[in-house]
C-alpha cells in the first residue's frame, strides 16, 4: 500500500520566517531613525519588546494576519509611552503598514519553495503517494502563498489551511487510513511534531525553528515514529527507509 504524506507548509516547503524580518528591520529603522531620534531604545530593547507583545498575542490573536502588523502598533504605543513622546494616529497606522511588509505576493513568487521541495515532491507524485497540504495561519494569507508557488499542482484539492494544527484536526484528515503508512512533515516540535505524535501518525522533522514561538518546547521527544532530516530532498533519498 502506498504512503500519504501530509506537509506542513511555512518554513518546510516555503522560507517564510524572514518575511518577518524583513518587516521588523523596517519597523526598527523607522522608529529610530524617523520617530524617535534620538531618544529611541536600542535595537535589542525594541526586538525583543515587539517579539513579546506578539507572542503574548498568539493568545488572543492566534494565527491571524492582523496580529503581525497589531503587535508594531503596540510595541510603538509601548515606547512612546514609556519615554513621554506623543504619538498619533497616523504613526500607527504607519506602524501597522510597516508590519504588512510581511506579506508580499511578489516576494512569495520570487522565492518559491525551499530547495529540493519540488524535486521531492515529483518524486513522490511519480510513487503515486498521497500527498496533503495542511497549514496553519490566515485563510487569505496562507491561500495567496500556496497559489504564489503553485502548490495545487502536487496536491491538487487535498489542502488544508486551519486557525490552529492541533491532534485533532490531523485525526480528522487521517480518517480510516493506515496510522502507520502516514507522515506529517514539518519544521516544529511545538507546531508539527507534538500534535502528529497526539493524533498516532509517524514524523518526518526537519527542523526550521527560527521564531520565538516555535522554540518554546522540551526537546525532541524520543519516539521511534520520528525520523529527523536536515533537507526535504532527503525523503526521495532515503525513501526506502520510511517504512
Ligand atoms: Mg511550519
Amino acid at each position: 500500500m502506498n504512503k500519504t504524506f501530509i506537509f506542513d507548509y511555512d518554513d518546510t516547503l516555503a522560507w517564510n520566517q524572514h518575511d518577518y524580518s524583513y518587516a521588523q528591520l523596517e519597523f526598527l529603522r523607522w522608529m529610530i531613525f524617523e520617530k524617535l531620534w534620538p531618544n529611541a531604545p536600542d535595537v535589542q530593547y525594541i526586538i525583543n519588546l515587539e517579539v513579546k507583545i506578539d507572542n503574548e498575542n498568539v493568545e488572543t490573536m492566534g494565527f491571524s494576519m492582523e496580529r503581525f502588523p497589531t503587535s508594531f502598533q503596540q510595541t510603538y504605543k509601548a515606547i512612546c509611552k514609556e519615554k513621554n513622546i506623543d504619538y498619533d494616529e497616523e504613526d500607527l497606522k504607519k506602524a501597522y503598514e510597516i508590519g504588512m511588509l510581511a506579506f508580499d505576493e511578489k516576494r512569495w513568487e520570487k522565492l518559491g519553495l525551499v530547495e529540493g521541495a519540488k524535486e521531492t515532491l515529483d518524486y513522490l507524485v511519480e510513487k503515486e503517494d498521497e500527498l496533503i497540504l495542511l497549514t496553519k495561519g490566515d485563510l487569505k494569507i496562507q491561500k495567496k502563498k500556496i497559489k504564489a508557488t503553485d502548490c495545487k499542482k502536487w496536491f491538487g484539492k487535498e489542502i488544508y489551511i486551519v486557525p490552529q494544527k492541533d491532534a485533532g484536526v490531523i485525526d480528522k484528515i487521517v480518517g480510516n487510513r493506515d496510522k502507520s503508512k502516514v507522515w506529517h512533515v514539518g519544521n516544529s516540535i511545538r507546531s508539527d511534531v507534538s500534535p502528529a505524535f497526539k493524533a498516532g501518525i509517524k514524523m518526518i522533522y526537519i527542523p526550521c525553528e527560527t521564531w520565538a514561538y516555535e522554540r518554546e518546547h522540551k526537546g525532541i521527544p524520543k519516539d521511534s515514529r520520528l525520523i529527523t532530516f536536515q533537507k526535504i530532498i532527503e525523503i526521495k533519498d532515503n525513501y526506502n527507509s520510511l517504512i
